[in-house]
């Protein structure tokens, strides 16, 4: 996909300096980051690199102990208050899914644009209808999600996401917990957001869809950013060692 993404622009997420510690363990070291409105990144790299911290973070979910991390504008270190700007304006999507089991896929997809945003339960059911019918299960809404195949309940979580209308999509590696045959409709529903110019930030092993969708792709390694590079750049000619053993690895 060829777009042009305007570089000057400030960018939607921006990170400084940023360090995370876990105790005396040091898992995020020196991120700098910027990710403009409109762009896909896709993030790689090894089990414990520290690629769902990184996410995580992003979020609001996890705090930094140096450096700062600011989402449109709005400084994820400045407090609660920050945090819930910030949650307002990104969407996230797990590996496991993590929709509430007792509620049914409408009420999943309804409870927050409800709660946090005090949208009326018609509006939200409309809402949510229209994501259903995106993602491609409209006739699902009154199931519970045990009665849902894991790349629907997946679809149902990015469904989900956008009832709250992010600016930004966060996915920490949303095909790693389903079947073979069930990879495809979830990233087809991913490169869906992205023709409809998402800014997605994407943690996942799936080459084809960084190859096809993303504008950048992040090497990280030991809690660093060790290499990034457009996809053609990044899978012909990786520049470090570690971006190398990787890819041999799972190529
Ligand atoms: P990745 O997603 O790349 O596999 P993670 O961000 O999950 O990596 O984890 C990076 C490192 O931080 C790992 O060594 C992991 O064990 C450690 N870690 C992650 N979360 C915690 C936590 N809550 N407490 C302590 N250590 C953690
Ligand atoms: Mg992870």
């Amino acid at each position: 996909m060829n777009r042009q993404v305007d570089a000057k622009a400030e960018p939607i997420i921006r990170l400084e300096g940023v360090e995370k510690w876990f105790g005396k363990f040091q898992v995020l070291s020196a991120i700098d980051l910027r990710v403009a409105a409109g762009e896909r990144i896709v993030v790689c790299g090894p089990s414990g690199s520290g690629k769902s911290t990184l996410i995580r973070c992003i979020n609001g979910l996890e705090a930094v102990n140096k450096g700062r991390i600011l989402v449109d504008g709005i400084d994820l270190t400045g407090g609660r208050r920050s945090i819930d700007k910030v949650r307002a304006e990104v969407g996230m999507v797990f590996q496991q899914f993590n929709l509430f089991p007792h509620l049914t896929i409408l009420q999943n997809c309804t409870l927050a644009p409800m709660r946090t945003r005090g949208v009326s339960r018609e509006e939200a059911e409309a809402t949510a209808m229209k994501f259903l019918t995106r993602v491609r299960i409209p006739d699902q809404a009154h199931k519970y999600p045990s009665q849902l195949s894991g790349g629907q309940q997946q679809r149902v979580a990015i469904a989900r996401a956008l009832c709250m209308t992010p600016r930004v999509m966060l996915f920490d590696e949303p095909t790693s917990a389903l079947d073979p045959e069930m990879v495809k409709e979830v990233l087809d529903t991913m490169i869906s957001l992205a023709e409809e110019g998402m800014t997605m930030l994407c943690v996942t092993h799936e080459m084809g869809f960084a190859r096809s969708v993303a504008d950048r792709v992040i090497f990280m390694a030991d809690g660093r950013i060790v290499e990034e590079a457009p996809p053609q750049q990044f899978f012909t000619r990786p520049q470090h060692e570690k971006t190398r053993n990787f890819l041999g690895q799972i190529l």
